[in-house]
């Protein structure tokens, strides 16, 4: 299966947090790397995906859309945050 990025769960994720996020700044919950969500690896399985870190393949995010419904799943991420908006 070829692994996506983050964009590719860009819509899904803009759904739940009413924001763009791929630009958010991810901490893995295993090994601590951080990265925006735009450089996770992501898999996209039915009726959801699964983004991983790309340093020690932990899951990361599960995102499950049932009927129109998005539910994220964020156990593995020690930390999640939005980066200031430049410019604004
Ligand atoms: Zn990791």
């Amino acid at each position: 299966m070829n692994a996506l990025d983050g964009n590719a769960i860009a819509g899904s994720l803009l759904d739940v947090f009413g924001a763009e996020m791929t630009t958010a700044t991810g901490v893995c919950g295993s090994c601590g790397t951080s990265a925006p969500v735009a450089e996770f690896e992501v898999y996209l399985r039915a009726p959801g995906a699964v983004a991983r870190c790309r340093s020690c393949r932990s899951v990361l995010m599960v995102l499950v859309t049932i009927r129109g419904l998005t539910c994220v799943d964020l156990r593995g991420l020690a930390a999640l945050g939005l980066a200031p908006t430049s410019g604004g």
